[in-house]
């Protein structure tokens, strides 16, 4: 050979094997004749024991239809697959290891032989999520419809003046709750559309009065403290909550009472008619006040007693603000009563257990654009049942049944938590094993069980979980536990006990995913194996293109995660079908079932059941 060709072979030979994508040649029946060493490095994790012998073989676990692919590419250079992407199986998810994704192509090179090029594009997948969740988070802090803020923007806010009074104590800052009064009359009075131009020209009001220069006045070195002062409210926010629900808060203030001076202005403001073509319409606001002074520790609490105070404004006639003071002795007479009664309960053994059935979404519409809501197939027609989730009840002696709303959280606070989760952890076991005895193979498969903060913040969770396993004999795999999205993207400590949970073999989900703080873009953190999308978001399937992209998005992202994805709160037909076609999983709500008392659960499991196999017989 010349010595220019000799180099130049060299210099090929070279190109090839440093090249940053991988190739591969092999016979027909996938045995290898050459390989660079890109593709053994990509292909390695897929060979337990480093045998790279045979392509079809390597690729088996994650591509097992290629044999049968060529096979059917009979055309001597006939394409096999183009653009193939394969997840590899990744160390576990924690332990820092990431998934990598490659694309492979494979074509038939001549009569023998076949060329696989192999590329990583991890990278690029791991951009793409990124941007998703990038263009859900930016959707989640502001509201379409009037351009203001959203709910977490304003928990943000509001958290923010918390820690800044916690470090000063001449800091004042006020959260105004603000519900406009009568609006639902006039949105059907008007119609939808109609409706939501008053929320834009009812957002503006309520920003422009938070943004006017003199509103309030600032603390500012200077000292001036007076109402007229020329100090911008810089910081403070009009926020959207949702339907005409808005919430202001106002940092920095100078004084206590300029709290009340911003809150009568908005309530004057208001109550004003908005001109409506030759007439005009008219929607007041209530407006409920919380000031430093009785801030709760937390955000959502602040927000919630703010809430409190705006019912009582309310139901005083509307048009008006009120200050939680005056609602938060009434709060706390309640709790102490609540608690008092749980004591009894939980020795009374007032509390029982209802399932709510959990179905799999499999037929579907073809796209979200198909779905029609009058199409009943989903309820009528055969039904998967996968598992029932168990939700604790209250029967009290006069109030009859207690929905957990109204207790759950004053058990967290007061400790009684601990014996009420275990009481339904243990219940639900029972229940659960008893079904699988009696009802074959009509028994649900999982058992899904809540936990709560204060639960999880219990080193002994794991033992009374164990412990429950095993004295009812419940395979670990067959159990889920519902935590929430705000609580699983805490602290490290409850990290560490998830996944000590995961250790024992069951399975965790994510409860009303949407509604917390974690992103998409973090989910990959949290050791969850289910992801429960939140009713809030179900609910506006059929009538929000916005919201079908989010739903889109979650189940996108969850399973590139391989994590399953469940629809809370299914309520309609349409629902279902823009679910399925979304690829959701699984749907839990009241168009399959509501949750059900133990007996009635027995008899609509077995009936289901019995339905569906006729169904599939005939
Ligand atoms: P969750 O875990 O999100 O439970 C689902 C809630 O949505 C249940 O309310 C259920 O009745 C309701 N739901 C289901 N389908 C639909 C539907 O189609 N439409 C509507 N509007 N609602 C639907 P529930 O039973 O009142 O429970 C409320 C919350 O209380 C639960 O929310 C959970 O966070 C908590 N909870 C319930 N039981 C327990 C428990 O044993 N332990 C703990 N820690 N929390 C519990
Ligand atoms: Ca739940
Ligand atoms: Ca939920």
């Amino acid at each position: 050979m010349p010595h220019s060709t000799a180099a130049a072979y060299e210099a090929l030979i070279q190109f090839l094997y440093r090249a940053p994508i991988g190739l591969v040649q092999s016979t027909l029946d996938g045995e290898i004749t050459m390989i660079n060493p890109c593709s053994a490095r990509l292909l390695m994790p897929l060979a337990p024991h480093g045998d790279l012998s045979n392509l079809f073989d390597v690729l088996q676990p994650v591509a097992p239809q290629l044999r049968s692919l060529v096979t059917a590419a009979v055309e001597s250079d006939a394409v096999v697959c183009d653009g193939l992407r394969l997840s590899l199986p990744a160390s576990p998810r924690l332990a820092g290891g990431t998934t990598t994704t490659i694309e492979i192509s494979l074509q038939r090179l001549n009569k023998q032989s076949l060329l696989m090029s192999i590329a990583d594009i991890t990278l690029s997948v791991h951009n793409e999520q990124q941007r998703l969740a990038d263009s859900l988070r930016s959707a989640t802090r502001v509201d379409a419809l009037t351009r203001l803020p959203t709910r977490t923007v304003a928990l943000e806010h509001i958290a923010c003046a918390l820690e800044l009074a916690r470090c000063d104590p001449q800091y004042e800052f006020a959260v105004l709750f603000i519900n406009c009064d009568r609006f639902n009359a006039v949105n059907l009075s008007l119609g939808a559309e109609a409706g939501d131009a008053l929320l834009q020209r009812i957002a503006a009001r309520i920003n422009g009065t938070v943004r006017r220069r003199d509103t309030v006045a600032i603390g500012s070195s200077n000292g001036s403290s007076d109402g007229s002062s020329d100090g911008s409210s810089e910081g403070s926010i009009a926020a959207r909550l949702g339907g005409d629900e808005f919430v202001v808060v106002l940092t920095s203030l100078a004084r206590r009472a300029d709290a009340v001076t911003v809150a009568q202005r908005l309530a004057e403001t208001l109550d004003l008619p908005y001109p409506y073509g030759d007439q005009s319409v008219h929607v007041a606001g209530s407006i409920g006040v919380v000031t430093r002074e009785q801030a709760a520790p937390s955000a959502e609490a602040v927000l919630q007693d703010a809430s409190l105070a705006m019912r009582e404004a309310k139901a005083a006639g509307g048009a008006r603000y009120c200050l939680f003071a005056s609602a938060i002795t009434e709060r706390a007479r309640h709790r102490g009563v609540i608690e008092r009664e749980l004591r009894v309960a939980l020795a009374a053994r007032q509390l029982f257990v209802v399932y709510q059935p959990i179905v799999e979404l499999a037929a579907g519409a073809a796209s979200p654009e198909s779905a029609d809501p009058n199409d009943r197939s989903f309820i009528d027609g055969p039904l998967r049942v996968t598992g029932v989730e168990a939700l604790v009840r209250w029967k009290h002696p006069q109030r009859g049944v207690v929905p957990p709303i109204e207790f759950i959280e004053i058990a967290e606070q007061t400790g009684l938590i601990g014996a009420l989760g275990e009481f339904v952890l243990d219940e639900s076991c029972r229940q659960f094993m008893a079904w699988q005895r009696t009802l074959g193979p009509a028994a649900p498969w999982t058992l899904s069980v809540n936990l709560s903060r204060a639960q999880l913040q219990d080193a002994g969770i794991i033992a009374q979980v164990q412990d429950a396993l095993h004295r009812h004999g419940l395979a670990p795999e067959r159990l889920q536990l519902e935590v929430t999205e705000s609580l699983a993207a805490q602290d490290q400590s409850i990290q560490v006990r998830l996944q000590e949970l995961r250790a024992l073999g069951l399975k965790l989900a994510l409860d009303d995913f949407g509604t917390g703080y974690s992103s998409l873009a973090c989910l990959h953190l949290l050791p969850v194996d289910v992801l429960k999308i939140d009713r809030s978001f179900v609910c506006q399937a059929e009538t929000s293109a916005h919201h079908r992209v989010l739903i889109d998005t979650t189940v996108r992202v969850a399973r590139s995660l391989h994590m399953q994805v469940v629809a809370e709160g299914v309520e309609t037909p349409g629902q279902a079908q823009i679910l399925a076609a979304l690829d959701c999983d699984k749907g839990q709500g009241y168009l399959f079932a509501r949750p059900m008392t133990a007996a009635d659960a027995t008899a609509w499991l077995q009936l289901r059941f019995d339905e569906t196999t006729t169904a599939l017989a005939a």
